[in-house]
């Protein structure tokens, strides 16, 4: 569905993508894991279309969608499959001045095209999905984060995306708050989201994720099964990395 091809993002002098593959199967939850710094944002918001990357492509259901000095023809491509990425920010991302329900038929209206009766009956079947029918009408300061985050993600999934792209959505909520979301995130992966998911819940990799992929110093070093990986990693690099969690 979604590809990365050998690419590379340099920021600068500071290259923080080597070379990195990576082909997101549709049905697929994908975790990608590592040390800070080694890239795992930058990786997920190149294969989101919000960073472009220095080498290599970036392909959706075989069309070029991002490359370095993109031709018009891909960037015609990645307005047309923009819509059908999703992406969940680690700071929730909500616009304040707007009620929950107007936070997620804005772009389903703008966007897609849909009337505002049609917007608002999926915006409230996907409340329901995420437990948050009652708040409706409130706007996102009275919510908790873990709500905000449930609305974020309801919000992605009113776009109808192809696939869901979440980046450390669960970093900035205190422990109690990152369960209800990371329930949330197992049923959409239970169901067939195709989902990729920068974290650093190992719990959740382990038992939710269809592969993990671990990263260090901008390359891709081991991927595969989860438990086959959390049980016995191949690489040194890993095992050292896994043992912080143990
Ligand atoms: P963490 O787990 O801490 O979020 P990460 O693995 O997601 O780390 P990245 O956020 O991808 O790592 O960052 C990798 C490197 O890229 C860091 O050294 C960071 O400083 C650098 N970097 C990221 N974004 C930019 C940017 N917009 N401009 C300059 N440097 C950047």
């Amino acid at each position: 569905l979604l590809v990365a091809e050998a690419v590379v993002k340099q920021f600068g002098a500071n290259t923080v993508l080597r070379g990195v593959d990576l082909a997101l199967g549709s049905g697929e939850s994908t975790c990608i894991i590592g040390p800070s710094g080694s890239g795992k944002t930058t990786l997920l918001r190149c294969m989101a279309l919000l960073e472009a990357p220095s080498d290599g492509r970036i392909l959706m259901d075989g069309m070029t969608v991002a490359q370095a000095e993109p031709s018009s023809s891909v960037r015609a491509s990645a307005k047309k499959v923009r819509p059908e990425i999703g992406m969940v920010f680690q700071q929730f991302n909500l616009w304040p001045h707007m009620t929950v329900l107007q936070n997620i038929i804005e772009a389903p209206m703008r966007v897609r095209g849909l009337g505002r009766d049609e917007a608002i009956a999926i915006a409230e079947a996907l409340l329901e999905k995420v437990g948050l029918a009652a708040k409706r009408d409130s706007y996102p300061a009275r919510l908790s984060g873990g709500q905000q985050q449930r609305v974020a993600i309801a919000r992605a999934l009113a776009m109808q995306p192809k696939i869901l792209l979440f980046d450390e959505p669960t970093s900035a909520l205190d422990p109690e708050l990152r369960r209800e979301v990371l329930q949330v995130m197992r049923t959409l992966a239970l169901e067939g989201m195709t989902m990729l998911v920068v974290t650093h819940e190992m719990g959740f990799a382990r038992r939710v994720a269809s592969r993990v992929v671990f990263m260090d110093e901008g390359v891709i070093v081991e991927q595969g099964n989860p438990s086959l990986f959390f049980e016995n990693p191949t690489t040194e690099r890993a095992r050292r990395f896994l043992t912080h969690f143990e």
